[in-house]
């Protein structure tokens, strides 16, 4: 059953994400990375991948820099109306803490083996993904490396025209692409 993990993990009577999915509607290739500040701060990078949104956790979040690797672990399917989930997940629920929109916007499926387009449901399985972004704040190509241990991958900027290996995007641009607002804001709103 699709989102079973997703919806297993919440109580909908408490926590305002959402529980059904409308968002048939979304446009088809978006992405979208949700900066979350759960027991541990970290950043939920998602792709749209057939119906739900492909999700992994990026302690470090992503960077410019394409030396640096950052880990990304798998986390379970979401639905497409989570890429517009911007607030606060209550105490005492799975994920308690402030979430907001760090980056949103479309990506281009651009992975090849031996010169071959390769679907990105299928780059998916076999962990090599390689996709160009087109958000607010993050654009160019990045890849998503399954390693060999279980349940890590490596989210890492492609040597393009938007690497930069001077600039921290996550400090310069804490803020939501959204409502402009840092977690901080949210915290003592
Ligand atoms: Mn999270």
């Amino acid at each position: 059953m699709p989102l079973e993990d997703y919806k297993k993990k919440r109580n909908f009577k408490k926590t305002n994400e959402p529980e059904e999915d409308k968002g048939k509607d979304i446009e088809k290739d978006i992405f979208v990375i949700q900066k979350h500040d759960a027991s541990k701060l970290h950043y939920d990078f998602r792709i749209r991948i057939n119906d739900v949104l492909k999700s992994w956790a990026i302690p470090k979040g992503p960077s410019l820099n394409p030396e640096n690797k950052r880990l990304a672990i798998p986390t379970e399917d979401h639905p497409l109306d989570y890429a517009n989930f911007e607030g606060i997940i209550p105490e005492d629920n799975y994920g308690a803490g402030e979430v907001i929109i760090w980056d949103r916007g479309t990506y281009k499926n651009n992975t090849l083996k031996d010169g071959e387009r390769v679907n990105i449901e299928k780059a998916h399985n076999k962990g090599h993904i390689t996709i160009e972004l087109n958000g607010e704040k993050l654009k160019g190509g990045f890849s998503l490396i399954k390693m060999h241990q279980k349940d890590k991958w490596l989210l890492i900027k492609k040597n393009d025209e938007y690497a930069d290996r001077e600039q921290n995007i996550l400090e310069e641009k804490p803020e939501s692409v959204v409502s402009n607002k840092t977690i901080e804001e949210l915290k003592n709103k």
